[in-house]
């Protein structure tokens, strides 16, 4: 086994784990970062690309306080207001070097990413948005589904090559090694297929990102039976095994980001089309309905892709079934030109597949079935035909009124009056996770007592302090943010190289 001492090793390429080596690099520290992947970027390369930010510090810590449903510190929640009104500086210098366009916007300039999104909570004006709207000659990573999530991770990828931070790809961490005092001296990773050691004069940064893609840690902490991951199949949860071995607390293992999505056979799970951001006006061409037969919720809540999977984790205590799991999306032929009814979103080539406009290659497929009449769909499906017809001559006097029980937002209504009718099989969608280890607002990992694991830090959504609600672009924030702290902080607790005279530990191998 070959050796190697640094002063931080940091786990992970996404968001975090590159703003980690940055903050780190810059404050002195000898980085090494290693990633389970063959290619950088994590799913912070494949996702919206919205980072929140803040013009006024107060607004957005009553947000945040919100938020997280006073489940954390208000240090916490107060260090990243802190850091979303600290963020637009900090996104411009990371972009400089590429020339990169950055943009910042508040009020009524957020156009259609404007406050709509968020919840109509006490300080949601002093809120905005930022993202790296482009780069020079770059058009975007051919290996991840298109989007802005790119740009940032091209922005943060550069700084730690122009730094020259030795990074090992394909290279997990697959053990934290410590003292007799319970300090975490260095970790094992796995290269090339065999074990390596890297021992630390600072400390670990793990910055492994959720555990959306371990069955074993979904089944464990969430309520919800059945639930589907979409995206980066590298996140399976290592940095919450590890803190815990290492005797972190945890927190907020239940709290996802999730919707509602497609299963296509033999491919990754998609979800449905509707993105983070959403504004009243856009139709919304589908109802969904139980395997009764009933429709049951809004398909169109402010934040889309966050709260819409806990509707369907309800048990029936009549059965002891869960009769959402799966439920069905239920559109007209209208409804089917509207636009596509999924999205994928992949971070490996073979999972690259892009919903056709109009639905057709779906049906033709057999992803989505038609029929002509509401009744030979519900035959087809296997739903009560008369409970089926009932839900939709509902919807359609919903839609004449304007007003929809569930709380459909207006114009988002459409009715479902054209035939063929089509129905596509529908579960719960897990997009990405909040829980791990514990923290403070250095970042440091916790253990039960609340006293800081020696030579441990975490950052990006492993550990997340969000643990209630979706706050749309706030993880992007506390990856960058957070990940600078964390590294700037495991800097701090390397021996500066003067005091290094009696250190035997370097490069053994
Ligand atoms: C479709 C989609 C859209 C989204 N849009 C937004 C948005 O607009 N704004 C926003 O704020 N959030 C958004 N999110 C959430 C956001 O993408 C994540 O919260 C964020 O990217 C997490 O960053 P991270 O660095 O913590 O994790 P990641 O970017 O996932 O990085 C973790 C890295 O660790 C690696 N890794 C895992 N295990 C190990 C190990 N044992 N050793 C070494 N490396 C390991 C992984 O391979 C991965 O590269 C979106 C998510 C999705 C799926």
């Amino acid at each position: 086994m070959s050796e190697r001492t640094v002063d931080v090793l940091v786990a992970g390429t996404g968001a975090a784990g590159c703003a980690s080596a940055i903050g780190a690099h810059d404050a002195g520290a000898d980085v090494l970062v290693v990633e389970k992947a063959p290619r950088h970027g994590g799913l912070s390369a494949m996702c919206s690309g919205f980072l929140r930010a803040a013009h006024d510090r107060a607004g957005a810590a009553a947000y945040l306080a919100a938020t997280s449903g006073r489940r954390v510190d208000r240090e916490l929640t107060d260090t990243m207001a802190d850091w979303m009104v600290e963020l637009p500086d900090v996104l411009h210098e990371l972009a400089a070097p590429l020339d990169a366009e950055v943009s910042v916007r508040f009020g009524d300039d957020q156009g259609a990413h404007e406050t709509a999104d968020l919840y109509a909570w006490p300080g949601r004006d002093a809120l905005g948005w930022a993202g790296v709207e482009s780069i020079p000659g770059f058009d975007g990573y051919d290996w991840i589904s298109p989007s802005k999530g790119h740009n940032l991770m091209r922005v943060l990828h550069h700084q730690v090559e122009r730094r020259e931070i030795d990074t090992w790809m394909s290279t997990p961490l697959v053990e934290l090694l410590g003292d007799r005092n319970g300090r975490i001296t260095g970790a094992v990773v796995e290269r090339d297929g065999r074990r390596e050691t890297v021992h630390t004069r600072g400390g670990v940064v793990l910055a492994t990102g959720g555990f959306e893609w371990s069955s074993r840690l979904l089944a464990d902490h969430l309520e919800i039976p059945d639930i589907t991951p979409i995206g980066h199949r590298y996140n399976t949860g290592d940095g919450v095994d590890l803190a815990q071995r290492a005797g972190a607390a945890t927190w907020h293992m239940w709290h996802l980001h999730g919707s509602y999505g497609f299963r296509p056979p033999g491919r990754v799970a998609m979800r449905n089309h509707l993105g983070g951001t959403r504004r009243d006006e856009r139709p919304v061409a589908w109802i969904i309905v139980d395997q009764y037969g009933r429709r049951f919720m809004n398909e169109a809540p402010p934040a889309p892709q966050d709260t819409p999977y806990r509707d369907l984790g309800w048990l029936d205590p009549e059965t002891g079934e869960f009769p959402r799991i799966p439920c069905w999306t239920i559109f007209d032929d209208a409804g089917r030109r509207l636009g596509p009814v999924g999205r994928a979103a992949w971070s490996d080539p073979a999972d690259a597949y892009h919903w056709s406009a109009d639905n057709a290659t779906e049906i033709d497929a057999g992803w989505i079935h038609r029929a002509d009449t509401l009744d030979e769909l519900a035959a087809t499906i296997g739903v009560p035909g008369d409970a089926l017809a009932d839900s939709v001559a509902r919807w359609n006097r919903h839609v004449a009124d304007g007003h929809d029980p569930h709380g459909r937002p207006t114009g988002t209504m459409v009715p479902l009056d054209t035939p063929p009718y089509h129905a596509i099989e529908t579960w719960p969608i897990v997009t990405n996770t909040q829980g791990g280890p514990r923290h403070d607002h250095h970042q440091r990992v916790l253990d039960p007592t609340g006293t800081p694991i020696d030579g441990l830090w975490c950052a990006g959504e492993l550990g997340s302090i969000f643990g209630h609600v979706y706050l749309l672009g706030g993880n992007l924030t506390e990856a960058v943010m957070g990940g600078r702290t964390a590294g700037r902080s495991a800097a701090g607790a390397a021996p500066r190289p003067a005091d290094r005279r009696h250190d035997h530990t370097q490069e053994v191998a």
